[in-house]
C-alpha cells in the first residue's frame, strides 16, 4: 500500500488542465489545416485531383471541406507550393455543417446551447454512444477521454449503457445500411430534450465510404444534429473542446495560435 501511495506521490496530477491552460501537443499532430491561395499557380488542381474524399475545391476561391477531410495529407504531398499545411489548433467542432467548410484560415464556431438547453445539460450530460459502422478509430479517442488525462468525468459529461438514460446520442460512423434501423431506434428511446452528435468524417459525411451502395454518407439527413466533431479520428482535446464550447463552458472563440507545422 505504501508503496502504491508513493508511486501516486511521485506521478503526480496527469490530468490536462484543460480549459484553462492550453494543451502541450506533440510535433506531428495534424490540427485544423491552412488554405494560402496566394501561393496557387493558375488553373492549379494538385490538390484537389489528389484528394481521395473531393473534400477540396480548388480553383477561383479554394475551399475544404472540414467535415469530409480525411487529414491524411495527399494534397500537402501533391502541392507544388506549399500553399495548405496543418496548423496544430485542435479546435475543429462545429454546430452548422456549413461552417466546415473553410476557405483560407478560417475557423469553425461552435454556438452554445440556449440557456434552457444549458440548464438542462451545463452540468450533467449523459451521452449513449452508437457505432454505426465506423472502424472503431473513432471509438478509441471517445474511449480516451476517459482515461485520467483528459477525464470527462470532472466536466459532468458520462457515456451511457442505456438510451433511456441518456441525454444525447453520439454517433459514429458512415451509417450504414445494417445500422440504420438500430440506430433510429436509439434516438427514438432517448428521453427529449436530446442531442445528437456526429464524430469523425464517416459520420458528418461518410468518410472514405461515401457513396458507396451500403452506406448513408452519414447522419445528415437522417436525425437532426447538434454538434460536429470533425476528424479521422478527431484528437480527444477535439471532442472535448467542442463538448465543453456547446454546454458554454468554454466562450473564447479565437482561434488557438499553434504553428503551422509544414
Ligand atoms: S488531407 Fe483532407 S483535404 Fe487533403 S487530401 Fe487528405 S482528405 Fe483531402
Amino acid at each position: 500500500m505504501l508503496k502504491i501511495l508513493a508511486t501516486r506521490v511521485e506521478q503526480g496530477c496527469r490530468t490536462l488542465p484543460f480549459p484553462s491552460a492550453l494543451a502541450t501537443l506533440p510535433e506531428r499532430f495534424r490540427g485544423r489545416p491552412t488554405l494560402d491561395h496566394s501561393k496557387c499557380p493558375d488553373g492549379c488542381q494538385a490538390c484537389a485531383d489528389a484528394c481521395p474524399v473531393q473534400a477540396l475545391q480548388a480553383g477561383g476561391a479554394m475551399q475544404l471541406d472540414l467535415g469530409r477531410c480525411l487529414f491524411c495529407r495527399d494534397c500537402l504531398d501533391a502541392c507544388p507550393e506549399g500553399a495548405i499545411a496543418y496548423t496544430r489548433d485542435y479546435r475543429l467542432a462545429s454546430t452548422k455543417r456549413q461552417d466546415l467548410v473553410l476557405q483560407g484560415d478560417e475557423v469553425p464556431r461552435v454556438h452554445a446551447l440556449d440557456q434552457k438547453m444549458r440548464k438542462l445539460f451545463g452540468r450533467s450530460l449523459k451521452l449513449r454512444e452508437v457505432c454505426a459502422g465506423s472502424c472503431n478509430g473513432c471509438e478509441m479517442e471517445l474511449q480516451a477521454l476517459n482515461n485520467v488525462v483528459f477525464d470527462l468525468g470532472r466536466f459532468g459529461v458520462q457515456f451511457v449503457a442505456s438510451p433511456r438514460h441518456a441525454d444525447g446520442l453520439i454517433v459514429t460512423g458512415p451509417v450504414t445500411e445494417n445500422m440504420r434501423v438500430a440506430l433510429l431506434n436509439t434516438y427514438e428511446a432517448i428521453p427529449s430534450p436530446k442531442l445528437v452528435i456526429a464524430v469523425g468524417a464517416c459520420a458528418i459525411s461518410g468518410g472514405p465510404f461515401r457513396d458507396s451502395a451500403q452506406v448513408r454518407n452519414g447522419v445528415e439527413g437522417l436525425l437532426p444534429v447538434d454538434l460536429y466533431l470533425p476528424g479521422c479520428p478527431p484528437h480527444p482535446l477535439t471532442l472535448l473542446d467542442g463538448l465543453l464550447r456547446l454546454l458554454g463552458r468554454i466562450e473564447d472563440q479565437t482561434a488557438v495560435n499553434y504553428p503551422r507545422s509544414d
